[in-house]
């Protein structure tokens, strides 16, 4: 089994736990971890010029529902028990599940910490991939837990029969399973039936948090929500947010669907204290189903049409379901590319080892595409094969 350490020495100071071949965490204070978006340092003019592809966010910005719904909330800021649109029901009742299978949090982020910080601590680990997202990583390490990280297969894929297998394998080691569908930075599913495949085959009271912070953008209809089975009592988590289709990144606002029970152990270490703004645009959002169409159309129209402008001119691109992508840089790696970018204006994402050689593009607004291809193609010259 090969397990690989997905932070720079920079970030972590590794040491391979023997067993299992597990590698410790341990952060040096003041390093960003790598599920954290770094705050932007130039001036205020300087943020708006920039074109912003590196975070996965939406940017055509929340609809006018959401924004309307946020401004009426301003009349309760002073307030600690304003009316909040009932936003935990309006959840529950979205998913056909009760108020206590849900805990809001600020940010999904938050949920996978939380999750993080109630089924890790000394010793325990999470079971995931790299490279994925890396925020339940990074806790891990907080709580003085560790991780397991398989590799990717050679499509990118999460290799569930490896998880599978591990899991098992060091069932008592681990603490959870952590699973993101579609995967950052790849932008690849796990099928439903690898879910279900995963499920049934690792031991049933395993925690399993399934992230889908990126459901909204899928059309493959091999995906499935892993919703069902919180409805079946398996010990499931699944986070979702509302920063993606629903363009709330800095409001903060996302939430965690499980068994009731684990929602009560989760809660413990949850801040409970997501604004009054948030919960009412994650209200008018969750309701405005034509805005979120609108958005999932042209941010899927726009991808499309990007990586195909992007293979034309003779590079790969991983065939993704969410509202970013991966293309290939051939032999030229990720960092000085992204700095070729930026002298551009235009931020793109950072670099996610061990794919060193693919840069992550988030899907923009027809605008920001066109001066994205522009720029790609002043950078690297039009090849013969992707
Ligand atoms: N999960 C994934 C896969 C993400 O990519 C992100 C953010 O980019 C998050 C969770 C956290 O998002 P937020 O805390 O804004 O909900």
């Amino acid at each position: 089994m090969i397990i690989r350490q997905p932070f720079s020495r920079r970030q972590f100071v590794g040491s391979v736990a023997a067993a299992v071949g597990a590698l410790s965490l341990r952060p040096e204070t003041g390093v960003l971890a790598q599920g954290q978006t770094a705050q932007f340092t130039g001036s205020d003019a300087d943020y708006d010029n920039f074109i912003k592809l590196a975070s996965n966010e939406n940017n055509w910005g929340p609809p006018d529902s959401v924004m309307q719904a946020m401004n009426h909330a301003w009349k309760y800021a002073n307030r600690y028990g304003y009316p909040d649109g009932n936003v935990v029901q309006v959840i529950a009742d979205h998913h056909g599940v009760r108020r206590e299978n849900i805990l809001l949090t600020a940010g999904s982020g938050e949920g996978l910490n939380v999750m993080a910080t109630t089924y890790l601590g000394p010793g325990k680990k999470v079971l995931g991939v790299s490279p994925s997202y890396a925020s339940v990583f990074q806790q891990a390490a907080n709580v003085k837990g560790d991780a397991i990280q398989l590799p990717l297969d050679k499509e990118y894929r999460q290799d569930i029969g490896a998880m599978i297998e591990t899991a098992n394998r060091y069932a008592r080691d681990i603490g959870f399973v952590y699973m993101c569908n579609p995967n950052n930075p790849t932008g690849v599913v796990v099928t439903a039936r690898e879910i279900k495949d995963l499920l049934d085959n690792i031991p049933k009271d395993l925690p399993v948090l399934i992230d889908e912070a990126y459901h909204h953008y899928v059309d493959d209809p091999a995906y499935g929500t892993a919703i069902p089975y919180v409805l079946e009592g398996r010990p499931v988590v699944v986070a979702r947010t509302f920063s993606k289709i629903a363009a709330l990144a800095a409001m903060r606002i996302g939430y965690s669907v499980a068994p009731a029970q684990m929602i009560r152990d989760m809660r413990v270490y949850a801040s409970n204290s997501v604004n009054v703004l948030a919960k009412w645009g994650a209200v008018a959002s969750l309701k405005d189903t034509a805005a979120q169409a609108d958005v999932k159309a042209k941010t899927l129209s726009m991808r499309n049409n990007t990586t195909k402008a992007l293979q034309s001119w003779g590079y790969a691109t991983i065939p993704s379901q969410a509202n970013f992508f991966m293309v290939s840089l051939g032999d030229r790696t990720v960092q000085p590319v992204i700095e070729e970018f930026r002298k551009r204006g235009i931020l793109v994402g950072r670099p996610f080892p061990p794919l060193l050689n693919h840069l992550r593009v988030s899907v923009g607004r027809p605008e920001d595409m066109e001066k994205f291809l522009q720029a790609f193609k002043e950078i690297f010259p039009q090849r013969t094969a992707g």
